[in-house]
């Protein structure tokens, strides 16, 4: 085989069924088909223009732009870069006249403590913390870590450093203390922003201990500020810690906000780590901010009467984007939810769905799988007649999974908005319009307007054969995308630009296109299998598995093999308990044979095995490199204290061993 035929993934998966939008939701919808077709013409006859354009519409300027895009240092793009704003005044002052007492977060704490806070609260509550840390002596440029549960004050904190221009680094509260010293000394931070403690999972994570176990060796940290949350006791050190309602008392609530350049940083954010060392992502204040308030409008289509909730943690680029940012830019209600689904029971979402009237709910495929193995009775419990559109993000989502979220949760009713993108990528790229796009489930549908995407070979070569797959790119910077990796300018080109000459933004992700022009994301680039010289992706063989009624969720990844080159191997999640060693032989025959079934005798796995959880990121991704490692018989060297179930880990190798 030449070293053409052998770049493309190749595609054994059809899913046949359309889902058009509902009458009542086109008719209603803010982008409808002619203003859809009007912005993709726009883009298409002035890239530049395009964006200037919705970034004089969208944003509020301090000092107009005009310069649009200067790529004198490609890959190292810069938006807009004349202009200065501030991303707060965007996000709160800007609604005061008109929607002040409309309320901006609705909390709900694990325990049940419900908190209201209105646009006029909010901002107030950022002015005074922006006061605080301005008294700490941060300043703009700083970089400040947020190491929260998810409480109004996580938000309240981004919020606060976007005022005065600090640059914020959100850690995810369930990082160990080790991924948590990493980012404090990759970011030079100079504060920490802390709570003793956070309610999830029926227990108090103890936040401030964690802080405690390294702070000693973060000598660039000068101030510890702690939210008092969960009352657990901590550990004092006089002269660094502050308690956040001393630090903001008798302070001014007006704090006002600080003009900075289009391209001052926002924030940084360290990747989710599925598939390597996590990487520092910088992102730019303007063109972020644009790219938070289109594709609220976009593909959540929000409007001034929905309650938005994104089950998101602030420690993801998801919580950034659809959580800290775009909602509020775009003036709308949401919710936040401290913890977890599960809390006092599988219908806490639900629960949720219901008491606090949510019209649009955003969650992850993981959680889906998760909550539709605990059963449908759930859901039934509780009203969900005002939910009005439903959406994913993280990883590809099955088609299986996505027909129970349309149809238990939807009700049948509520278009998905299957939205592909990354840390790196900001927001949506790839997603359906919801009152427009005929909806496959498992696909993201097309790019957005002003987003050029393309499924290119080896050597860089679009493919148009619907049925082959290869690496998902960009074609053109576009305002949200990530402006380097902090510190390291060399490994931001060396990841994203340098596999195709810097032509083009390589996502990493393998996708393909069908015959209408849709995308189908095939996995990660670096998970593709080799069997008997075909490519193959891991999400069309992982969604037939998981299609069968007995399987809950499955991943597979290739092993070696003499023979075949790889062998595939799949780790199998049941919906009841692991089948007893004298059942699997037959259980492994009758899903062998559903695969060659269903996708054909190729994908059929050389192995399967039983598992009660797959290991995942805390974000909830499955972490596909340590299967690889668990099915060719290697050890795991790596650090799994960042997995969200460790332990899962033991059970495998065991699993693998009788
Ligand atoms: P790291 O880059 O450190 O390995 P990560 O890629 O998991 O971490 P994120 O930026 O949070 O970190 O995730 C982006 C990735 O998630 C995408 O590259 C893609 O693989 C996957 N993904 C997100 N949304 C979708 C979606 N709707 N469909 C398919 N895949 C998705
Ligand atoms: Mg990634």
């Amino acid at each position: 085989m030449n070293q053409k035929s052998r770049d493309p993934i190749e595609s054994l998966f059809s899913e046949e069924r359309v889902f058009p939008p509902p009458d009542a939701f086109a008719q209603a919808a803010g982008l409808n088909e002619a203003r859809y077709r009007e912005l993709l013409a726009e883009a298409e006859r002035d890239y530049e223009g395009f964006w200037a354009k919705r970034a004089r519409e969208e944003i509020d300027w301090i000092t107009p732009f005009a310069r649009t895009l200067n790529a004198s240092e490609a890959p190292h793009y810069r938006w807009f870069e004349d202009g200065t704003l501030n991303v707060s005044a965007n996000c709160l002052d800007r609604h005061i006249a008109e929607r002040g007492n409309k309320p901006a977060i609705l909390f709900e704490g694990e325990p049940g403590d419900v908190r209201v806070l209105t646009y006029a609260e909010l901002l107030a509550e950022v002015g005074r913390f922006a006061n605080a840390l301005r008294a700490q002596g941060i300043d703009k440029g700083d970089r400040v870590i947020i190491y929260m549960p998810m409480v109004p004050e996580a938000v309240i904190a981004m919020q606060a450093c976007a005022r005065i221009g600090a640059i914020h680094s959100v850690v995810f509260g369930g990082f160990s203390a080790e991924s948590l010293k990493g980012r404090i000394e990759d970011a030079q931070a100079v504060a920490v922003i802390t709570a003793d403690g956070g309610h999830r999972g029926g227990r108090v994570i103890a936040l401030k201990t964690v802080c405690d176990k390294v702070l000693a060796d973060c000598p660039s940290v000068r101030s510890v500020i702690v939210l008092q949350r969960a009352g657990n006791p901590i550990a004092w050190q006089e002269g660094r810690d502050i308690w956040w309602h001393d630090a903001v008392a008798g302070r001014d609530s007006h704090c006002p906000p600080v003009a900075v350049d289009a391209e001052h940083p926002l924030y940084i954010l360290y990747t989710s780590g599925s598939t390597g060392q996590p990487k520092g992502i910088q992102h730019a204040a303007a063109g972020y901010l644009l790219g938070t308030i289109l594709t609220m409008r976009w593909v959540f289509d929000i409007r001034d009467d929905d309650v938005f909730w994104c089950t998101a943690d602030v420690g993801w680029v998801t919580g950034h984007s659809y959580v800290a940012y775009g909602p509020l830019a775009c003036g709308a209600t949401m919710v936040m939810y401290e913890g977890a689904p599960t809390i006092p029971d599988a219908g806490r979402f639900w629960q949720l769905c219901e008491r606090h009237r949510i019209s649009v709910f955003y969650t992850a495929p993981t959680a889906i799988r998760a909550l539709k193995k605990l059963g449908d009775e759930y859901p039934r419990r509780y009203r969900l007649d005002r939910l009005r559109l439903l959406g994913t993000v993280g990883e590809p989502i099955n088609p299986e999974a996505w027909m129970w979220f349309h149809d238990v949760i939807g009700q049948g009713r509520c278009p998905i908005v299957d939205t592909w993108w990354q840390t790196e990528t900001g927001v949506h790229m790839i997603a359906p319009i919801p009152g427009v796009t005929p909806l496959k489930p498992g696909s993201c549908t097309r790019p957005l307007p002003g987003i050029v995407a393309d499924v290119v070979d080896g050597e860089g070569r679009s493919i148009d054969d619907p049925n082959t797959g290869g690496y998902l790119v960009i074609r053109r910077p576009w305002p949200s995308m990530l402006r380097t990796i902090w510190g390291d300018p060399e490994r931001y080109r060396e990841t994203y630009w340098a596999r195709f000459e810097n032509r083009f933004y390589v996502s990493g992700d393998g996708a393909r296109r069908d015959a209408d022009g849709y995308f189908w994301v095939m996995g990660r680039v670096d998970d593709v299998l080799k069997v008997s010289g075909h490519r193959l992706g891991t999400m069309e063989i992982e969604s037939a598995l998981v299609a069968h009624p007995l399987v809950a969720e499955a991943a597979v990844v290739g092993r070696p093999d003499e023979v075949t080159g790889e062998a595939i191997c799949a780790f199998v999640v049941m919906r009841a308990t692991r089948p007893r060693p004298e059942e699997r032989p037959a259980v492994t025959e009758t899903l062998r044979r559903w695969v060659a079934d269903q996708i054909g005798p190729i994908a059929k796995p050389a192995e399967i095995r039983y598992t009660d959880n797959l290991p995942k990121t805390r974000s909830g991704k499955i972490m596909r490199r340590l299967l690889r490692a668990v099915a060719s018989g290697q050890g795991i060297t790596e650090d799994v204290s960042t997995l969200e179930n460790p332990d899962i880990i033991r059970q495998i190798q065991d699993e693998g061993a009788a």
